[in-house]
């Protein structure tokens, strides 16, 4: 409810008695905070809160409305009469603090001016009041100093000099400590400086300061850090601050005065215990800077006992009230208690998890509630360990992108063989590249942690880590990587092959050297947090994963199927040489052969698949790079040749071997000859694969497995394509079902990620029994940007340009790649209702992305095994936020 004027439009400002806070929109957090605060009958300061609305019209017109002025004289009228105090001048004078506040907490990122009133007349008034020259003196030198700083822009340094040349004088290190004398030599010299800097501009005239502070923190919405801050948290930049004005009460009023900041819970743990810092004979800003050492809330109980008690029941009432941890600000003025301000406390993921899971408990807050309180993407930091806060970023060797979070420290390696080898040895360590192919799964498995210095969030290093659950940095531009020379260079460091370093994939940053590395904390209140997310979300949560191992660890995180299991993975190592025999074999009996030998091997990759998952579908999506990529280098077997023909040897074997590579090759194997158009060319692997297949369905389904493959065709553009292959495939499919005597439960499906199969799905439906958005190639194909080269190149620039809002390769670009995801799913049920649709692309583990996925109903998101408890968690969000939009 608001105070109603009689006029047609809105007040510009409210009284904090004048509303119930519940307008945050309007009243920014803190003055909601304020408002509810003084309803409830807490000791608040009284104030008003300028509206956010002005901010809105400050931005749109440059500076603040005229209207508002007028009511700004009539608030400090009222604040006058209701304190029985006057503003600018004595018995009594009272002080303002105009501090910002915007809907969404952005701490230390706006402007703030505290102890305004004050000019050479008031400073004295003050004194007599209080009878303390040092306060008096105190309260007008930190005004000139901020009011200098803020509202007019003068190098802060400028005042710190002169107080860093008062406490070497008298030999002190706090200010607290300089004498009266001193205060009032620091505010003449303050006063000195503001007149050189800023000829004419200090208001002497208190309504004029209160009018430049308020402008001052209006514009601060604006700054750079402001900005970028809610570029970095996705705050709208049009919700605008509103600014609260309000009555200065004085911590550092002698020894019986003092100001903290308490939480209702621990932060760090989010153990139910009240936690606080107190700080006699201070004002806030001192407590925040942390020159001085605080008191605990028990020291504080042993000082003021009766304020201690009362702030005590405060805490828990206004916990009990918001239901949440509370952070609240408070200030003792001559043994009498204040509070300032109180938020939602920030809080670590783990704290937040045993937060919302104790808060059910004991009766606070309801399930839905605890599901949302918690932030998905914030799950990831429970289960690495990572860089202690001490370390410093500053004293990292090269920065890259955060690929895929947590902390690692190994000696450097520079080839995968080397990785393996040494991990033999009981090394632990880095593999350190170029970037890596899919031929150094072995090395990446091997390695601790990975760093390359190209490619970004997406690549295969990333992706590949991720999935494994390694830390890794990539992109990290600053150092040339000479894999074969062993060598890795930034401008001033060397790394060679043993040195040890650690690299921080939740920052991007890589140490030289060992740093301090902690435990993860993973709060035993997880596991039933997510359960309760399981009750409220719609979409179901399946993982990609390509072994046995991770189909199970999947499993135990709660993965309720197998949404992209890639079978190139299975064709390494060994297999390699059945492979090329397979593509390079000119006699088809030994072609066959080859083939046979995949197909046996298959099977028992997709039989430990499906036991695994027992019960539950599994995604096997067809093999899908380009075929070059199982080949030998022909640079590789050039310089073989050059070596034999040296050394007098016979190179026809190599030389046939070097035709048929030039074969395969490619300009641009991304659009090449991949996916279903392979399957097309060379029917007998994908026959082979799907033999295999339901071989093992077979064997799974005769020991009392239950088996549920799903055949993926990937890469389809055009419809033509899915009838020649996927008729191709029911056909081995039927045919082994038959041969064997068994009805196996599947479905042939496809992916899509081509654009054109978005925009067919209604044709391409007509085939496919299910659908599964294969977002990383549809974002790279929608953009006509490689994923593998951007996200260290333009992209990035992008970003920082605010030309790209966000990285689409992360975050699903609802616009663009997101429409057309909505027409496919639309189309293709239209085609066939109900039919099965979902997400396998990397986006599926992303919160943002699968909020998204819910609105636009698919069936589930699939993703990699370390990211399935954050995708069950914002399932659940989503599905809350559609009954109720505010949770
Ligand atoms: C995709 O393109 O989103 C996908 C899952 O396939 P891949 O990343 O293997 O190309
Ligand atoms: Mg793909």
């Amino acid at each position: 409810m608001y105070l109603t004027r009689g006029e047609d439009r809105l007040p510009h400002l409210y009284d904090f008695s004048a509303t119930d806070g519940s307008d945050k929109d309007l009243l920014g957090g803190k003055g909601a905070g304020l408002a509810r605060m003084t309803s409830l009958g807490l000791p608040v300061p009284p104030g008003f809160t300028i509206t956010t609305e002005v901010c809105r019209q400050t931005m749109v017109a440059g500076d603040v409305p005229d209207e508002l002025w007028s009511e700004v004289d009539a608030a400090v009228a009222r604040l006058e009469e209701k304190t029985g105090r006057t503003f600018g001048s004595g018995p009594v004078p009272i002080l303002l603090s105009v501090r910002s506040g915007a809907k969404f907490s952005m701490p230390g990122m706006m402007d703030t001016v505290l102890n305004l009133g004050i000019n050479d007349e008031v400073v004295k008034a003050l004194i007599e009041w209080s009878g303390d020259p040092h306060f008096g003196w105190d309260a007008y030198r930190r005004f000139l100093q901020m009011y200098g700083d803020v509202v007019l822009g003068i190098d802060e340094k400028l005042f710190q000099d002169v107080l860093t040349e008062l406490r070497s004088d008298r030999d002190v290190i706090d200010d607290s400590e300089l004498t009266a004398d001193d205060l009032e030599e620091a505010a003449r010299r303050f006063r000195a400086i503001i007149e050189r800097e800023r000829p004419g501009r200090l208001p002497d005239e208190p309504m004029q300061q209160l009018r430049g502070a308020i402008t001052a923190v209006f514009k601060s919405w604006n700054t750079k850090r402001a900005t970028d801050y809610r570029r970095i948290h996705s705050i709208p930049h049009e919700l605008g601050t509103a600014a609260n004005v309000q009555m200065m009460v004085f911590g550092d009023l002698g020894d019986d005065s003092g100001t903290g900041v308490c939480f209702t819970r621990d932060p760090g743990t989010g153990d139910r215990v009240l936690y606080g810092d107190y700080l006699p004979r201070a004002q806030g800003e001192d407590v925040v800077a942390g020159i001085r050492n605080t008191l605990t809330l028990n020291e504080l109980a042993g000082l003021h006992p009766e304020c201690h008690d009362q702030l005590i029941g405060i805490m828990n009432g206004l916990e009990k009230h918001y239901r949440d941890m509370c952070d609240i600000e408070f200030t003792i003025e001559r043994d009498v208690l204040y509070i300032l301000q109180t938020r939602a406390g920030k809080r670590t993921a783990a704290a937040a998890v045993k937060m919302a899971v104790s808060m059910v408990h004991e009766g606070l807050i309801d399930k839905a509630t605890a599901v949302t309180r918690v932030e998905p993407a914030s799950l990831e930091q429970l289960h690495r360990p990572r860089v202690a806060n001490s370390v410093r970023a500053s004293s990292a060797m090269a920065s890259g992108v955060a690929a895929s979070p947590g902390a690692a420290t190994g000696k450097v390696v520079f080839t995968s063989e080397d990785a393996v080898e040494q991990m033999r040895h009981g090394e632990t360590v880095i593999l350190v590249r170029p970037e890596t192919a899919p031929d150094d799964i072995h090395g990446m498995d091997a390695a601790a942690g990975i760093l390359t210095s190209q490619g970004g969030k997406t690549s295969h290093a990333a992706v590949v880590a991720r999935g494994m659950g390694k830390p890794a940095v990539t992109g990290a531009a600053e150092l040339l990587v000479d894999a074969r020379a062993g060598i890795a260079s930034t401008d001033t460091v060397d790394l060679r092959k043993g040195d040890t370093i650690t690299i921080d994939g939740t920052k991007g940053l890589v140490f030289l050297g060992e740093v301090e590395l902690v435990a993860p904390d993973v709060p035993p209140q997880l596991g039933e947090l997510l359960e309760w997310a399981d009750e409220f979300r719609r979409m179901g949560v399946w993982a990609n994963a390509d072994t046995p191992q991770d189909a199970r660890l999947a499993r135990s995180r709660g993965a309720q199927g197998i949404g992209l299991a890639r079978t190139e993975h299975m064709f390494l190592g060994k297999r390699l040489a059945i492979v090329q025999r397979v593509i390079l074999s000119t006699d088809p009996k030994e072609r066959e052969r080859a083939l046979v030998e995949l197909e046996l091997q298959q099977v028992g990759d997709f039989e430990g698949l499906l036991e695994a998952m027992d019960g539950l579908p599994v995604i096997i999506r067809l093999l899908d790079p380009p075929l070059h990529e199982f080949l030998p280098s022909r640079l590789e077997l050039e310089q073989e040749m050059l070596r034999r023909v040296r050394a007098g040897q016979p190179i026809d074997d190599l030389q046939a071997m070097s035709d048929q590579v030039a074969r395969w090759e490619e300009d641009n194997p991304m659009l090449g000859l991949r996916g279903v158009r392979l399957g097309i060319h060379i029917p007998e692997l994908t026959k082979m694969q799907v033999r295999a297949i339901f071989e093992a369905a077979c064997k799974c389904a005769k020991d009392g497995v239950k088996v549920k493959p799903e055949v993926m065709i990937p890469l389809t553009a055009h419809v033509n394509e899915l009838k020649v292959q996927q008729t191709a495939l029911e056909a081995v499919a039927k045919q082994v079902t038959k041969e064997q005597g068994l009805k196996i439960e599947y479905k042939f499906g496809t992916m899509v990620e081509v654009p054109r199969a978005a925009l067919t799905a209604e044709q391409i439906a007509e085939y496919a029994q299910f659908f599964s958005f294969g977002t990383n190639d549809l974002t790279q194909m929608t953009f006509g940007i490689s994923r593998d080269d951007a996200e260290s190149g333009f992209l990035m620039e992008y970003l920082d340009k605010q030309i790209l809002p966000e990285n689409p390769f992360a975050s699903i670009d609802e616009d663009g790649v997101g429409k057309l995801m909505e027409w496919a799913v639309q189309q293709g049920r239209k085609t066939r209702p109900g039919m099965e649709i979902g997400i396998c692309g990397e986006h599926g583990g992303d919160p943002k992305s699968v909020w998204f996925c819910h609105k636009i109903g698919l069936n589930y998101v699939s993703c990699s095994p370390f990211r399935v408890p954050i995708a069950r968690l914002a399932a659940a969000q989503a599905a809350l936020g559609e009954s109720n939009p505010d949770k």
